[in-house]
């Protein structure tokens, strides 16, 4: 992924692609002092980019660390990459992290950097293809306790375990895996959130234990413009017995119907597909009013 063409903006430079490189001994990369963003521009606009830029600070104010960059720096930042990218419909990377002055689990004085990048990330299938939906392992590992880790910063060291259960999902030829919570709860996908329909109300774990995507929050919203019930709340595995449809979000994998889930099954119908079309339309820039 490094030998490519393009410029990545890199505290505070836009650099080459193939030269934007970090020293061995960054505290990021041994710590997992890390946070990470991802988003999508459509139509030459970052969807919710503010609450991205938002979310960045915050995950790293919860890993202890200052973004050395204010909200309204970092989206001029991201609306510089995709610009500079070419690009009307891409995938945004802003990443940050501790560098290498001390190495140690304490760093505090560290410099923090800040790197964005910008490339494209289609989705890969039509909506006929896509509504034959994926199907998802359940994981081995659980995501942990809210006093375990910081489970509502996006930061890199809580996806160890998302890579894990992905590969090892993708391995057994599933598409992804379905993480429970510490107390066996559904929690989220290895990337994504999961909702579920169950009589015509949606169902889906509340977030109080992992990430409360950005996506989730919007196809709660987009559900409920359409006058569908959202309930949120624990979810009991067995009770996927009973849920007609299922369906993932998330920046990259937007509403992705799902099939089957180790062994329940699910019949994408639909309320999938008019949330999938809804935040299709959602995402797309609006043409301003005169
Ligand atoms: N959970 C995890 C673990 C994720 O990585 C993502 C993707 N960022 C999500 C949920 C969905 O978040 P969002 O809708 O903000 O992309």
């Amino acid at each position: 992924f490094d030998e490519r063409e393009g410029t990545i903006w890199f505290d505070g430079a836009m650099v080459p692609w193939r030269e934007a490189k970090i020293h061995v001994l960054s505290h990021g990369l041994h710590y997992g002092s890390s946070v990470f963003e991802g988003e999508r521009a459509y139509g030459g606009r970052i969807f919710k980019s503010l609450e991205h830029s938002r979310r960045l600070r915050r995950s790293a104010e919860l890993l202890d660390f200052q973004v050395p960059y204010a909200v309204e720096e970092i989206e001029a930042a991201k609306a510089l990459v995709l610009k500079t990218s070419g690009l009307q419909d891409a995938y945004l990377r802003p990443v940050a992290w501790r560098g290498s002055e001390m190495m140690g689990v304490s760093a505090q004085g560290n410099t923090i950097h800040l790197a964005i990048a910008a490339w494209e990330w289609p989705s890969y299938f039509d909506a006929a293809t896509k509504m034959k939906g994926i199907r998802l392992d359940i994981a081995d590992y659980r995501r942990p306790d809210p006093r375990t880790a910081p489970c509502a910063s996006k930061a890199a060291g809580l996806y160890m375990i998302c890579t894990i259960s992905k590969h090892r999902a993708e391995n057994k030829g599933y598409a992804d895996a379905l993480m429970l919570d510490f107390e066996d709860n559904v929690a989220e996908c290895t990337g994504a959130n999961v909702f579920f329909l169950e009589d015509g109300v949606l169902h889906t774990p509340r977030a109080d234990r992992f990430l409360d995507g950005i996506t989730r929050q919007t196809v709660i919203d987009l559900a409920r413009r359409r006058g569908i019930e959202v309930v949120e709340r624990r979810i009991r595995p067995e009770e996927m017995t009973g849920f007609s449809e299922c369906f993932i979000t998330g920046s990259a994998a937007e509403v992705t119907p799902v099939s089957e889930i180790g062994p329940y099954r699910f019949t994408p119908g639909a309320v999938t597909k008019t949330l999938m079309d809804d935040y299709l339309a959602e995402v797309q820039p609006k043409a301003q009013a005169a």
